[in-house]
């Protein structure tokens, strides 16, 4: 098996980095030029045919995370972002989880939840007629979908609950699909719609909305790492890692922030294999919300050795078919380098990801602060910002720092007056 703790990768120039991940993922020779290639993986017309209005194309950097060990088994995990330290951090991250063994991640079954508003109804009398036809509407239903019901997959259960409004009281039926290894979007939709004429016969109602609901507490995903206390600089570190938690799952204004943090690492894993992360977003929040109050989507604590422990979880609606994963060449490269074989396994991969970011987050936070490495970092955008040619960047990068002045018109000025 390949291994994913490669050193010093980010010091190695693009071609080496590239010839480190055709080398871990077996990419073939147009795989590697689908890398190469400086349009960020699609053309106008592909573009052009994915929106509307389309006026052209819009890239962003991709780079590889390493030292991932998940279950076992070692990942380079690709990650689209704009936003600088992100890939170092989770890196770094898992390079401490690693020598505890790395994350160990579970993912339930891909369960969506399809939502169809009824209304203008006898709502206890429908609630046990939609009871009593429920394997009729689950036939129905499973007729829009072959391949999942090829596959022992497809809808599984039809369910009701009454909501209030003030509008008053409303029928709402939720049908609860496997999708198998897509985000489901669009079967669940197809399902929900497919059945409504015959839900609205059997309720003598009137259906309106008929959509997924992207809240998809059906496929919670946890992952868990234990971090060795030595590695991380010992008890004090440790405890205060956990009183900065605290911080986070009690205090909403820094909660959204350390949340922002998981994302950094989720969101980007999500982008580089094509995923809908407006989806995931959204249900992250409310998961953190689930108590009524805004919390922390991580918990940090420490085992009987004094070794901090870090686990987080929330619902992850992903796919490896479906969407853009398999129309958008470099999602479809980001999913070999990953190696994956079903939705689970990449859920996995991206909440380990997401753990790996807060935890370097949150030990940079808990002792030197965030500023030294990320503003070096900061400091090489600041530098290409201001005109600086590849070659420039790193002198000028230093001279900032000499200077103790990271911004916009110190990398000018030091651009205009020293010999570069
Ligand atoms: P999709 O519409 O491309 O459907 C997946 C296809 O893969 C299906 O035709 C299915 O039959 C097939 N398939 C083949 N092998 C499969 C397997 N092993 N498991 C499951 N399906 C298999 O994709 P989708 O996942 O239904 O929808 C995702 C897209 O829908 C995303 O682009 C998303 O942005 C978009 N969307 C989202 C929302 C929302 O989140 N509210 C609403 C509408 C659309």
């Amino acid at each position: 098996m390949s291994d994913s703790a490669i050193s010093k990768f980010f010091e190695k120039t693009r071609e080496e980095r590239l010839s480190i991940v055709r080398d871990f993922a077996n990419l073939s020779s147009e795989e590697l030029e689908i890398l190469q290639s400086n349009n960020g993986g699609i053309s106008f017309e592909k573009a052009n045919n994915m929106i509307e209005n389309a006026i052209g194309t819009f890239s962003l950097p991709l780079g590889v995370a390493t030292s991932f060990k998940i279950n076992g088994k070692d990942y380079l995990v690709p990650m689209v972002i704009e936003e600088p330290s992100v890939i170092a951090a989770a890196s770094k991250g898992a390079k401490i989880a690693r020598i505890r063994g790395g994350f160990k991640a579970t993912a339930d079954e891909s369960y969506s939840i399809g939502q169809i508003q009824i209304l203008d109804t006898d709502i206890d009398l429908a609630i046990k007629k939609i009871q009593q036809s429920s394997k009729e509407i689950i036939t129905l239903a499973n007729s829009k979908s072959n391949t999942l019901s090829k596959m022992n997959k497809g809808a599984k259960e039809v369910s009701c609950k009454k909501i209030d409004t003030p509008l008053g009281k409303m029928l709402i039926a939720e049908l609860l699909i496997d999708v198998g290894d897509a985000m489901g979007a669009n079967v669940t939709n197809t399902m929900c719609e497919a059945v409504s004429p015959l839900i609205e016969k059997i309720t003598e109602g009137r259906t309106l909305l008929r959509i997924l609901s992207n809240y998809s507490t059906r496929r919670i995903v946890k992952a868990t790492a234990v971090f060795d206390k030595n590695e991380i600089g010992g008890d004090d570190v440790v405890d205060d890692i956990i009183l900065a938690y605290q911080f986070a799952d009690n205090d909403v204004y820094r909660a959204v922030t350390h949340n922002k943090g998981i994302m950094n690492g989720i969101i980007a894993v999500s982008n580089a294999t094509g995923q809908d992360s407006r989806a995931i977003e959204a249900a992250a929040n409310a998961y953190a919300a689930r108590s009524g109050q805004y919390r922390s989507l991580s918990t940090w604590t420490k085992d009987s050795d004094g070794n901090l422990i870090g686990t987080l979880e929330l619902p992850l609606s992903v796919g490896i078919v479906g969407g853009i994963a398999n129309v958008h060449p470099l999602a479809k490269v980001c999913m070999k380098i990953l190696g994956i074989s079903s939705a689970q396994e990449l859920a996995c991969v991206i909440t380990s990801t997401g753990l790996a970011q807060n935890y370097s987050a949150i030990r940079a936070l808990s002792t030197e602060g965030i500023q030294k490495g990320h503003m070096r970092l900061h400091a090489r955008n600041l530098a290409a910002a201001a005109g600086a040619k590849p070659e420039q960047i790193d002198k000028i990068v230093q001279k900032m720092i000499e200077n103790k002045k990271i911004s916009l018109d110190q990398a000018k000025e030091i651009l205009l007056n020293f010999d570069l």
